[in-house]
């Protein structure tokens, strides 16, 4: 079934030139980078889809604001407007900008996580599951059971698993469980939405328990905007009264604004209760590693361009243009014959690698297997969320499974055309077809102990 692209709602002003490298080129270039595409330079993609974090297109308006961006020190009058503009969102009593999502992970849970807790989340994104770590705890994934079937198409894929997650706690010891971390969408599982009633019902076990809940919020507008589709009860709603109503579940929040915030640096964390204890140990933890707390790493121009952005952001016109790309590329690709996690979520595709590559296994990356032929095909970057992300047992250093191999697309806001979007699912086409004659994966010659896909080397394994 074919269906009609939701036309840009606006129009091009400035443009920035990308070129497609020779297929010799691109194998040279991906070979000196060990394999690893975080290691290629910019200018040698020709379509970046490694991640919609920070790659968004700014606005005319967000450009003005740059210009009128205050750089005092202290209480700069860019910091106040985007203090106004969260509140007014988000509801929370205390907002702290940080320079991106993990500076808000780094300085908010060591507050809750030392050796001997654990954090449960419906998905734990790699930097937070890294800062769990890094903080002494575990991390638990909770996400409900049709998130593993990439092909049943349910509405909110990114839920927590209600049942097991209570089962946990009990297991665990709720005295253990030092965070609940409700990811919204769910990156991990594909950008896949998270239902209202599962943030009440999440929030309810979170009070039974007296467990805090944090909102891992990069993605609220996304998310509102499946709920108001999908979720009975909400469509007359505005997205707006959405995310209050989404965040109203929360005790804190973390996030990472390079994402729904619409521009290319800048993070938050948020307090509910402004009169929390908890507030100025997130402040001197903030000044200590991010900054003083009106501006925690930020310019002002940042914190002045993200306060236009988040209003931007959850435009309902943008939102189902943003969302229109998804539900194009994933026509194409059913037409095409191939898998991907599906429905569609918020910000790319992710496509089912183990579907395209079902005899390499797990340990030896098929998701990284994808992203590397797509490169070589095509000039295009995307990124393994796959067992190659996942990285080792931290307890035993042995190579975990990941519940999936993904190889993500993931769409820029603002950014690609239609052309664009069709040149993907062409290159993907020509991969698949080809799929049954790349017999072998890879495997990795030096890894980092923590974050370690952003920097190991990988060599082919001979066929
Ligand atoms: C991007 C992201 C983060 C980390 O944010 P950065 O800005 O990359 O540091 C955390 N959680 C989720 C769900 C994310 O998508």
């Amino acid at each position: 079934m074919s269906i009609k692209y939701v036309a840009e709602p606006f129009r091009i002003k400035s443009v920035e030139p990308i070129r497609m490298a020779t297929r010799q080129e691109r194998e040279a270039k991906i070979l000196a980078a060990h394999n690893n595409l975080f290691g290629l330079k910019s200018e040698d993609v020709y379509i970046d889809l490694l991640t919609d974090s920070g790659t968004n297109a700014m606005s005319v308006e967000q450009w003005a604001g740059v210009m009128r961006g205050d750089e005092a020190y202290a209480g700069a009058s860019s910091y106040l407007k985007l203090e106004a503009a969260a509140k007014d969102i988000f509801g929370f009593g205390y907002v702290q900008p940080v320079h991106q999502g993990r500076a808000a992970e780094k300085v908010l849970f060591p507050l809750f996580l030392c050796a001997g807790k654990y954090a449960i989340s419906n998905m734990h994104f790699d930097t937070t599951r890294a800062h769990v770590e890094l903080a002494g705890g575990r991390a638990i994934d909770c996400v409900v059971a049709a998130a593993k079937d990439p092909s049943t198409r349910v509405p909110f894929k990114g839920n927590m698993d209600v049942e097991r997650l209570e089962k946990l706690i009990n297991e665990l010891g709720a005295q253990n469980v030092g965070l609940i971390i409700m990811t919204i969408t769910n990156n991990s599982a594909g950008g896949q939405p998270v239902s209202m009633q599962n943030m009440r019902e999440v929030s309810a076990i979170c009070k039974k328990y007296d467990i805090p809940m944090n909102i891992d919020a990069a993605r609220y507008a996304e998310n509102a905007y499946f709920i108001k589709r999908d979720e009975a009860g909400y469509a007359d709603k505005s997205i707006k009264e959405i995310i209050a109503e989404t965040f109203s579940f929360g005790d804190m929040f973390t996030m990472s604004a390079k994402k729904d915030g619409i521009v290319n640096m800048g993070g938050m964390l948020g307090v509910r209760d402004a009169e929390s204890p908890l507030v100025l140990k997130v402040k001197a933890n903030c000044i200590s590693y991010e900054g003083f707390y009106t501006y925690g790493g930020l310019s002002g121009r940042d914190m002045e361009a993200l306060a236009i952005g988040m209003y931007e952001g959850i435009d309902e016109n943008f939102l189902r243009y943003r969302v229109g790309q998804m539900e194009y590329m994933g026509a194409k690709l059913d037409e095409a014959g191939i898998a991907y996690q599906s429905p569609v979520g918020g910000h790319g595709l992710f496509i089912d690698a183990k579907a395209m590559f079902p005899h390499i296994p797990y340990y030896e990356y098929p998701a990284q297997v994808l992203a590397l032929e797509l490169y070589k095909e095509a000039g295009i970057r995307g990124c393994d969320i796959g067992s190659y992300m996942m990285g080792n047992n931290p307890d035993t250093g042995e190579q975990l499974e990941s519940e999936f191999e993904f190889t993500r697309m993931a769409i820029p806001r603002r950014v690609y055309t239609q052309a664009h979007l069709d040149v993907v699912v062409e290159a993907l086409t020509a991969v698949k077809a080809r799929a049954h004659t790349i017999k072998r994966g890879y495997r990795i010659t030096w890894e980092p102990p923590v974050l370690r896909h952003f920097q190991a080397r990988l060599e082919k394994i001979s066929e």
